[in-house]
């Protein structure tokens, strides 16, 4: 498909007749607000109510005159994704699975973590990447998600926590991450909207530092991701080889791994105290021998960097098996000797099939059992 066409594809269906308030960026919203003959301040206020008060219903933004509040509900409205489940693992973690416009599907995981909580986010409905170990690839539906989608799953995860105003120290929600479903460097219009509105300081105020992006490796984005965003940037690697990255990230034969790793080296910003995160999901007897890591080490040599390794989720039909246990400890102790830190991932949230590369295939399973069953 054409660029243009695939973007054509992949939009959102078309607005409802009211105009969401939420998603539109402050300058946008500046001009509505000048649309109904309303100074400039008000804007800001109304930012304020939105995004520090979390507000969702004008009658309470008791700061802005009566008058105002009367267009404002004449004509606007302030969205919330809809939740159709809500699920609560014994280890803490939750999911929430979303209805958006058009009827389709995304979900959302809270991982809680002592002093921390993270919130991991959809970027798309499905997803076009088809990585062959990611049961979210093996999707048929693709659709991005807007700027308000992608805001209002932070948005509904502090409601649900209570964790209001933005500005009141909490711990539900520090930290953000684009790892839920889709691509978000293939969404980026959407994804930056969405990142200048949660970073900024009158609103949610959520820290660059904070926010991770996860890519496959869409090279031509990553340079603009870093200077326009500013956030911290994971890569789901996965391979120290062309010839094993090409298999299982077919991303990998449209941007090979030494433009992905030359992207990686020049990524704004990076230095010690700011590394790059390498996704690393161990696949039994595909990317897990002592050859793998040592390749691995070699690759990415002198990039500030840590790596993650994942041990693989399966699914049911799944042409993948996990490594063993004590194979994933010998391939981080061969990264700790060449001396990069890689650390292992506990899954998280099995029980509700909230963990890696599980989501929203539950449901859909879910729903199609039912509908047989039916
Ligand atoms: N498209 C982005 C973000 C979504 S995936 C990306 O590729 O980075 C988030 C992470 O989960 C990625 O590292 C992905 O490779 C990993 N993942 C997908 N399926 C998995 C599975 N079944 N088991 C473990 N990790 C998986």
């Amino acid at each position: 498909m054409a660029e243009s066409e695939e973007a054509e594809a992949l939009a959102p269906p078309a607005e409802r007749r009211e105009q969401d308030l939420i998603g539109l960026s402050r300058k946008a919203l500046a001009a509505e607000v000048a649309a109904l003959g309303e100074p400039a301040f008000r804007a800001r206020q109304l930012w304020q109510w939105l995004y520090g008060k979390g507000a969702t219903d004008f009658e309470a933004m008791t700061s802005l005159s009566k008058t105002f509040r009367a267009k404002l509900a004449g004509g606007y409205r302030i969205s919330r994704p809809e939740v159709c489940e809500a699920l609560l693992s014994k280890d803490g973690t939750r999911k929430w699975l979303l209805q958006l416009a058009g009827g389709h599907r995304v979900e959302t995981v809270h991982i809680p973590d002592g002093e921390r909580g993270t919130l991991c986010v959809s970027s798309q409905v499905g997803c076009t990447l088809t990585c062959r170990f990611c049961h979210t690839g093996t999707q048929r539906l693709v659709r991005n998600l807007t700027a308000a989608e992608i805001v209002g799953q932070v948005l509904l995860a502090k409601d649900r926590f209570g964790e209001w105003p933005a500005s009141r120290p909490g711990r539900a929600v520090t930290n953000l991450v684009f790892m839920g479903m889709g691509e978000p460097l293939y969404n980026f219009e959407n994804v930056a909207e969405a990142i200048h509105i949660l970073r900024d300081g009158e609103g949610l105020g959520i820290s660059k530092r904070k926010i991770t992006l996860s890519t496959a490796g869409v090279v031509p984005a990553m340079q603009r991701c870093g200077e326009e965003l500013g956030v911290n940037l994971a890569v789901s690697l996965h391979a120290a080889t062309d010839e094993i990255r090409d298999r299982i990230v077919p991303l990998n034969r449209k941007y090979p791994l030494a433009e992905l790793i030359a992207a990686c080296r020049d990524y704004p910003g990076l230095h010690n105290a700011r590394r790059i995160t390498f996704e690393y999901v161990m696949l039994q007897d595909v990317n897990d021998s002592d050859r793998d890591a040592e390749g691995l080490a070699r690759l990415i040599e002198g990039i500030p960097a840590k790596t993650n390794l994942i041990p693989f989720n399966p699914w049911p039909g799944a042409p993948y098996r996990c490594s063993a246990p004590e194979r994933v400890r010998r391939f981080a102790r061969i990264l700790n000797g060449a001396g990069l830190a890689a650390p292992v991932r506990t899954p998280r949230g099995q029980d509700i099939m909230a963990a890696c590369g599980q989501l929203k295939s539950a449901s859909e399973r879910l729903r199609r059992s039912r509908r047989q069953a039916a």
